[in-house]
């Protein structure tokens, strides 16, 4: 199968944004991942995709640990820059929850110990034991087909 038909059907499902930050020896690495969703209430667990040439795998595999940042839809730069679509370099004052990095202004901050890793293809499923939350107010940055969006009016409905 072409690459880009299943690239195409695979962005036609409308994500959240969010930004994976890890701290190896007192220096932090982010970057930016859709490839995210909760996995169980009970332990409390999430899953990340990591692709095999990011960057972002090997430290993983050596801090063991991760914080996944929600983006608020005030944070596409966030997001540009840590996917690497923003070439400057830019200086990102980094939160901390209880010794996790974080993005300031993430709707969502949670901060997990990797539980397990599966390799799976070209890309590593790290499951994250969730260990500390910190919710912000504010609307989720959207991403859609290759583009960002945001919410189109308040949603009314609860699940
Ligand atoms: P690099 O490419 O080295 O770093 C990424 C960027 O972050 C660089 O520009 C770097 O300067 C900046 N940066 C990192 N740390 C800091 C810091 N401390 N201060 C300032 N800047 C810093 N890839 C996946 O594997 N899984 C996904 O789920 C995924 N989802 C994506 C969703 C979206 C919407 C987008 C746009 C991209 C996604 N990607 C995903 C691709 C991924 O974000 C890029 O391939 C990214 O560049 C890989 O990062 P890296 O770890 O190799 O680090």
């Amino acid at each position: 199968m072409d690459d880009r038909l299943f690239r195409t059907a695979m962005g036609k499902f409308a994500t959240g944004v969010t930004v994976i930050t890890t701290n190896i020896n007192g220096t932090i690495h982010g970057m930016t991942a859709n490839a995210f969703m909760s996995v169980s209430l009970d332990p409390k667990l999430v899953v990340i995709s990591i692709g095999e040439k990011a960057t972002m795998l090997e430290l993983i595999q050596q801090s063991g640990t991760f914080t996944v940042n929600i983006l608020s839809k005030q944070q596409q730069e966030m997001s540009m820059l840590f996917a690497g679509q923003i070439k400057e370099e830019r200086k990102v004052n980094f939160g901390d929850l209880q010794g996790a990095p974080t993005i300031e202004g993430a709707i969502a901050q949670i901060s997990c110990e990797v539980a397990s890793a599966y390799i799976e293809g070209d890309h590593t499923l790290f499951i994250g034991r969730v260990k500390e939350i910190l919710l912000e107010e504010g609307e989720p940055l959207l991403f859609f087909n290759g583009r960002y969006g945001a919410l189109a009016t308040e949603t009314t409905m609860q699940v």
